[in-house]
């Protein structure tokens, strides 16, 4: 018998078994382009991975509590997490983690800093490029913003921002790190009123994780210059 016309597979195959083949094909190449999209999408500006925090040196989290983040359970019954510690001590790190297992397992994810995402809240209206931003951060599983409290926030990004999580508020989970404790986050907004309307929402169903000590970048901190120490 004589190979099959495109000779996609060489050994004698029925034509019933061609076409679940070539189905198949078309399901693995759907599922690539849409993985890359995902990827694409969710912006997630570095690789970190859990297996590369080291408890011993952050002692504000338990091995046992890594794991329970990694297992990302908790997005699908819709938890944010919140983590707050000073610079250095590996809240991005692990944001970026939970990023990345997110992204590989299946979820939609959205990472930015809180400057980019004011950014993108304030130019929805003007910009098409924001406009399609907002549209996958609201259908995302998963939003994570990063540095809340290192830049002031307007009173204009401090409502759209007060939107933006009442709109995702027990749908979608977010994860936000922040320099700066709950006491601080009113400075931060510039309104007592919104503030606590926007903590309740955000912390209901909510693991607040709080990083301590000497940040990892003073701890290994690299010179060029050895002599540079004297
Ligand atoms: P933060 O966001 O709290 O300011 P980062 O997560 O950016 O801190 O951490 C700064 C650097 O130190 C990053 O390169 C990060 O990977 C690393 N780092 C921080 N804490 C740890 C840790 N416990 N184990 C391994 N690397 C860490
Ligand atoms: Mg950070």
């Amino acid at each position: 018998m004589a190979n099959h016309p495109f000779e996609l597979f060489p050994e004698q195959i029925s034509n019933e078994e061609f076409l679940i083949r070539c189905l198949m094909d078309e399901v693995a190449y759907r599922e690539h382009r849409a993985k890359e999209r995902r990827i694409k999408q969710a912006q997630i500006p570095a690789k970190k991975t859990f297996n590369s925090f080291d408890t011993d040196f952050q002692k504000g989290i338990t091995d046992w509590q890594i794991q329970q983040l990694a297992a990302l359970n908790w997005i699908d019954g819709i938890f944010n997490i919140i983590f707050i510690g000073p610079p250095g001590t590996g809240k991005t790190h692990l944001a970026l983690a939970i990023g990345n297992k997110a992204l590989d397992i299946g979820y939609k994810v959205f990472f930015a800093s809180m400057d980019s995402l004011m950014h993108i809240l304030k130019t929805q209206e003007i910009s098409r490029h924001s406009a399609a931003r907002i549209k996958w951060i609201k259908e995302c599983d998963l939003l994570i913003i990063d540095e809340l409290g290192y830049l002031p926030v307007s009173k204009v990004e401090a409502n759209l921002f007060f939107q933006l999580i009442s709109c995702r508020y027990e749908n979608t989970s977010v994860v936000i790190t922040s320099n700066k404790g709950f006491d601080g986050w009113a400075d931060i907004i510039g309104d007592s009123i919104l503030t606590t309307a926007l903590l309740d929402r955000l912390t209901h169903r909510c693991q607040v994780i709080s990083l301590t000590g000497e940040g990892w970048r003073v701890a290994n901190r690299e010179a060029i210059f050895r002599d540079s120490y004297h």
